[in-house]
């Protein structure tokens, strides 16, 4: 996979000189949340839990899980992350199992050893929050963390008790009650997004393909409106179609993209492709898609190359699988251009960020090698989109400035 001529070596040593990160998804949790973290706990808080069962933290289970799963993408970048944090360099095996944990013990018994990782280690100068539990916050580091506004909750407010799967309920943050109507409904909407920019947000987020399919249709509010007195499936089907084409015209007004989770999630009608008529009625609204769609990439790559207003967002995809992101950018790349391609690392623990950024340097310095070697572009053309993806990229089309 690793790519080792002179090339690859010049862009990767490039991917990784490039300072002040721009970081557009991630959901981290503090140290705080865990209690004395090991290396066994940290593995169960991270993406490789998701595919494997819980294993007892023992030598004989841990060289059996990493048999298992050599590999896997997110066991590849996470052993390289604790290899390189808390030991010589060499990945995470069986032999320096034991070693790394120690370190790993040692470094978090000093407070603040995650938020170092980020700042020092990784060397970001902005992370884009999605506190999913707690909309908007910034986890006490407004310095380093600035929130995604998660939406999800907004497609709920036809019922008083409504609640988004993370359970977060609309009217908990509007200044109306479900006795509202549908237009005063979302001019509240609109208000609640504005003092969230206020208060240091840039962008608003939807994940709902965690709970259903992301082709919103409907834009008629009459039609919406049959939710808030006969909320039958149908209904309530318009009355969020409606909620979210509102939701790009405030975010497009307020200066925030959108950003929109498509791919994984609950695997039925979540591609990309579902968003292009509600991409395409929005001109005005960004529409960033998170994970370049993955598996269905090639709906992303197409609304890329159709529409000016569609940002691809790599957050995940070299960690779910690696040379699907080598893939995904060199095409991306070759369709869009130069400006609209951006990175976040989309997880929860510093290490697993950290084994993030890892991969995505790779990827970067592995799809553009290539490029440079068929003299389709320059060397210094090809630091330059590397730049632009760490970079550049969000800096242009976030709101980071706002405060
Ligand atoms: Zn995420």
């Amino acid at each position: 996979m690793i790519i080792w001529n002179e090339t690859y070596r010049e862009l990767l040593s490039h991917a990784e000189s490039v300072r002040g990160l721009l970081n557009t998804h991630c959901h981290h949790m503090p140290a705080t949340a865990f209690e004395n973290p090991t290396l066994h706990t940290l593995m169960q808080t991270t993406y490789i839990s998701w595919s494997n069962p819980w294993y007892p933290d023992v030598p004989e289970a841990r060289a059996d899980f990493i048999t298992r799963n050599a590999s896997n993408s997110y066991f590849q970048w996470m052993a390289r992350s604790v290899g390189s944090l808390y030991g010589t360099g060499v990945p995470l095996d069986a032999a320096n199992w034991g070693v790394l944990d120690m370190a790993l013990r040692k470094a978090y018994a000093s407070p603040g050893e995650d938020i170092r990782i980020l700042t020092d280690k990784c060397g970001y100068a902005s992370i884009i929050l999605d506190k999913y539990d707690m909309p908007g916050n910034d986890i006490g580091h407004p310095e380093l963390f600035r929130p995604a506004f998660r939406c999800d909750m907004f497609l709920h407010g036809h019922s008083a008790t409504g609640k988004d799967q993370n359970g977060s309920n609309p009217y908990d943050y509007l200044d109306v009650d479900c006795t509202a109507t549908l237009d005063e409904y979302v001019e509240a909407i609109d208000r609640a997004v504005a003092a969230k920019k206020n208060a240091g947000c840039v962008a608003l987020k939807l994940a709902i393909a965690y709970e259903r399919d992301i082709a919103f249709e409907n834009q008629d509010p009459k039609k919406a409106e049959l939710a808030l007195t006969k909320p039958d499936t149908s209904a309530v089907r318009d009355y969020q179609d409606y909620i979210v084409h509102c939701l790009a015209d405030i975010a497009a007004s307020h200066g925030m993209p959108l950003q929109i989770h498509t791919g994984l999630g609950l695997l039925i009608r979540s591609n990309a492709i579902g968003l292009r008529t509600l991409i395409g009625r929005k001109p005005e609204t960004r529409f960033v898609l998170f994970h370049c769609g993955y598996p269905w990439m090639d709906d992303v790559l197409g609304l890329l190359h159709n529409y000016r207003n569609v940002y691809p967002d790599l957050c995940w995809l070299p960690l779910i699988s690696t040379s699907a992101a080598i893939r995904f950018i060199r095409e991306a790349l070759e369709v869009g251009d130069a400006t609209r391609l951006t990175w976040g690392c989309d997880t929860w623990t510093s290490e697993e960020s950290y084994g993030a950024l890892l991969a995505v340097r790779h990827c970067l310095a592995a799809a553009i090698t290539p490029m440079c070697e068929e003299g389709l572009v320059d060397i210094a053309y090809a630091k330059h989109l590397i730049t632009g993806v760490l970079n550049g990229n969000a800096a242009a089309l976030y709101p980071f400035d706002n405060r």
